[in-house]
């Protein structure tokens, strides 16, 4: 069996302990290959290699930088299906969804920020007869990410190559859930050129690998997404150290159906919203407001086309729906529905286990579930679920919409769905969420800044925030006379 092992120095590595875990294929629950797993003293091998490689990235030209970062790119496009399986093996995923759009995400991430990296200018002040001053972002050596196992490879370089192409060096940890596509990188990286050390990937569980790359004092800044509860452990660890941070945390996002709108258009594209990668991605939306006007037909043409989402062994193309991550996250997602039923929820489609035939008889899967009938303040509408659960509650008034949207601890994404330019305009501008879309969903350029407030997290993600995140201002003023 295959045992897949940390990256550090260019090299694939064993753990220093010996320890391994178990990688399981969640469509078939069965264990398929073995994972190195890592404590501190691996980080600090790692942090290691990422320090011995940081003067020489540092001073790197970038045209060389964005070469090698564009190679990436080319080589993650070039073996597309080759990532894509391994992907969906790793993660229970319908094979579309891992070919369709994550791994050439993961490409488009490094293509992208090796562009952006030669766009970034500084800014300049001039005193008139006395001086100028000028802001250098210098990178800020090695740089720790941590990523979950939603979308592995996506978010696993969502991270790194910005990092990278600011100059920086780093110490990385995927899932322990997810972790073969972000081994895989290291070979691609080693292909396309990119020196030794300047990536290296230690895998292991959260408390021991992620807190030891958090708790490393020469590691200055921390890249993480993943949930709200881990988040806030290493918003405090960073606090003690005064350690910058970065935290894309979880989500309860909100879809409000104006009665004005294109129902065809957000009856379909709630469909993919609500039920994308099995509701686990963190901006799929979790609480549908439909106003009264269309609510009975929205439900029933909804549940009549939820229906018909081919559950199955993720391999066929025609999949939509796959596997849950593990056993326990199941188990969390039906605990969840049936805490909907005794909040007085009425499950109207789905709600159950799935058991599918052989070879996926001991795979996670759970029926795409809509439930009505509850309160917005539940439990159920108000706590993370990150599973195919979605429910549906009607609104009168546009006032009442955004209430209702905005009654969560979280803030990462809404979507509104109306054919009024004015009422558009005034409800993405009050909703609480780092991310609006209007009339459509997932539409990412990667220039716009990602992320999202309250519970959802700190700080943003994606083109120059990210850029900047990675880099240090400084500013130098030099006086003309002296
Ligand atoms: P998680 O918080 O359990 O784990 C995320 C990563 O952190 C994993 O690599 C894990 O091993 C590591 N980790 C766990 N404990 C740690 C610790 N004490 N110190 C350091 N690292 C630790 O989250 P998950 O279950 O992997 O992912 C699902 C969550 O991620 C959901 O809440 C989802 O909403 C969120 N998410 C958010 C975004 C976003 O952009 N806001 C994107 C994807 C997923």
């Amino acid at each position: 069996m295959k045992q897949y092992n940390h990256f550090i120095g260019g090299e694939y590595k064993p753990s220093v302990n010996g320890g391994t875990m178990d990688i399981i294929n969640p469509a078939t629950g069965k264990k398929y290959a073995t994972l190195a797993s890592g404590d501190e003293a691996d980080v600090k091998l790692a942090f290691q290699a990422a320090k011995d490689a940081a003067e020489g990235w540092t001073k790197t030209p970038l045209a060389k930088r964005q070469a090698i970062m564009q190679r990436i790119a080319t080589i993650i496009e070039e073996k597309v299906d080759f990532l894509a399986e391994a992907e969906m093996l790793d993660s229970g995923k319908p094979i579309s969804h891992a070919k369709g759009l994550e791994i050439p995400r993961a490409a488009a991430n490094f293509a992208f920020f090796a562009a952006a990296a030669s766009q970034l200018s500084s800014e300049s002040h001039y005193m008139p007869g006395e001086a100028i001053s000028y802001t250098l972002r210098q990178p800020y050596g090695v740089v720790g990410c941590i990523s979950p196992w939603n979308l592995p490879l996506y978010l696993f370089t969502w991270k790194i190559a910005p990092a990278i192409a600011a100059g920086n060096t780093v110490v990385a940890k995927p899932s322990e859930l997810t972790p073969v596509t972000a081994t895989l990188l290291g070979e691609i990286c080693n292909e396309a050129g990119l020196p030794v050390g300047v990536l290296n990937i230690v895998h292991g569980t959260g408390p021991d690998v992620g807190e030891a790359i958090v708790r490393h004092e020469e590691i200055k800044v921390i890249s993480f997404t993943g949930s709200t509860a881990v988040g806030k452990r290493i918003a405090g660890i960073c606090a003690e150290q005064l350690k910058k941070a970065s935290l894309e945390l979880g989500g309860k996002n909100a879809v409000i159906i104006f009665g004005d709108s294109d129902y065809d258009d957000a009856l379909k594209t709630t469909v993919r919203s609500s039920f994308s990668n099995q509701g686990q991605i963190c901006l799929c939306g979790s609480r549908i407001f439909v106003q009264w006007d269309i609510y009975d037909r929205f439900v029933s043409d909804f549940a009549e086309r939820v229906q018909k989402l081919k559950m199955g062994d993720p391999s066929d193309p025609e999949t939509k729906m796959g596997a849950m991550i593990s056993e326990g996250h199941m188990k969390k997602v039906l605990s969840y529905i049936e805490l909907a039923k005794q909040e007085g929820g009425e499950v109207i489609v789905g709600g159950n286990q799935v058991h599918l035939p052989a070879p996926n008889d001991g795979g996670y899967f759970i029926e795409p579930t809509i439930i009505t009938g509850l309160d917005q303040n539940c439990r159920t509408n108000q706590e993370e679920i990150f599973g195919p659960v979605v429910t549906i509650m009607p609104f009168q008034t546009e006032e009442e919409a955004v209430t209702l949207a905005n009654q969560t601890p979280y803030g990462l994404a809404s979507v509104v769905w109306s054919d009024r330019l004015d009422r558009a305009h005034r409800v993405a501008g009050q909703l609480h969420a780092g991310i609006v879309w209007v009339n459509c969903w997932l539409l990412r350029d990667l220039r716009t800044p990602f992320g999202g407030v309250k519970q959802s997290g700190m700080g943003r993600e994606g083109g120059w925030e990210a850029i900047r995140f990675f880099t240090e201002p400084k500013n130098v003023t030099i006086k003309y006379d002296h």
